[in-house]
């Protein structure tokens, strides 16, 4: 899927945490920013395909292959490999907290690193789940030359490649993810006298998002899966948009597609 909706996906995560929580509203944005940034890191893997790849990074590293070859390639750091994986959360998570006991000149000890965890817990488990919801996000695109996401590495085992929806425009799943968010930041209104409540219907309202998400991927006219790379690309890109009118209506449908020509990357 495109990074816009795995962002989006994220930030709908960290509302819920958000919501959970008795914090400051200040402590609540962290935590829905937070969400965001876990959503979208997976993806820092493609950055092997930025023009500049191999002039820059390539050279630094003296990697032996292009920034191409090694995205759509099989090493541990291609695009859904180790950073698509459970693992990579969990390193990424630890490491920050380390960096920060070291910048706080604290000692790093398990015991700290308990401390931290404990206090940062809601900020820990928006990046974790947004980081998480990302990788299955990323299981019902096609094959391609990678067989869906590295979720167990090390293990060599890829999972997804199901081809149930094209990798971008699908705006109806945008949407969903879209109205999660406005109710969960909405239901913030609310004073915490209202917490049981708060609590009850961001939960209710993210869990029901999740089941529309599921059942519109799992119902699309048309089976986007392919191995490796298709000839029929941009037919299957056509027909994805095709079944999002159909979808959406046509004036919804135009109101989406005008934000895409905007937005200068895949969405
Ligand atoms: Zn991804």
């Amino acid at each position: 899927m495109d990074i816009i909706s795995h962002t989006l996906t994220g930030i709908a995560v960290g509302t819920v945490l958000a919501t959970i929580s008795k914090n400051s509203g200040k402590r609540k944005g962290l935590i829905i920013l937070t969400g965001g940034i876990g959503g979208a890191i997976p993806d820092f893997d493609a950055i092997s395909l930025w023009s500049k790849f191999d002039l820059t990074i390539g050279t630094f590293l003296g990697l032996n292959h292009s920034g191409k070859e090694i995205y759509f390639g099989k090493f541990w750091y291609s695009h859904h490999a180790a950073l698509h994986s459970l693992i990579a959360p969990v390193v990424l998570i630890l490491t920050i907290l380390i960096v920060n006991l070291i910048l706080n000149r604290k000692v790093v000890s398990g015991l700290n690193i308990f401390k931290s965890i404990k206090v940062n817990k809601l900020l820990i488990l928006a990046f974790f789940f947004g980081f998480v919801f990302h990788l299955l996000e990323d299981m019902p695109t096609p094959s391609s030359v990678w067989g869906g996401v590295n979720l167990f590495f090390p293990s060599s085992i890829y999972i997804g490649g199901y081809g149930n929806i094209w990798w971008w425009n699908n705006y109806d799943l945008v949407l969903i993810i879209s109205s999660v968010i406005a109710l969960n930041l909405l239901v913030n209104i609310l004073p915490n006298r209202f917490l049981k409540f708060k609590r009850w219907f961001c939960i209710s309202v993210f869990f029901l998002g999740l089941g529309l998400f599921i059942f519109q991927t799992k119902t699309r006219p048309v089976d986007f899966s392919y191995i490796d790379h298709t000839t029929k690309y941009y037919e299957f890109e056509a027909q994805s948009k095709s079944i999002q009118k159909s979808i959406l209506g046509d004036k919804l449908f135009q109101i989406m597609s005008k934000i895409d020509n905007r937005i200068p990357f895949n969405f």
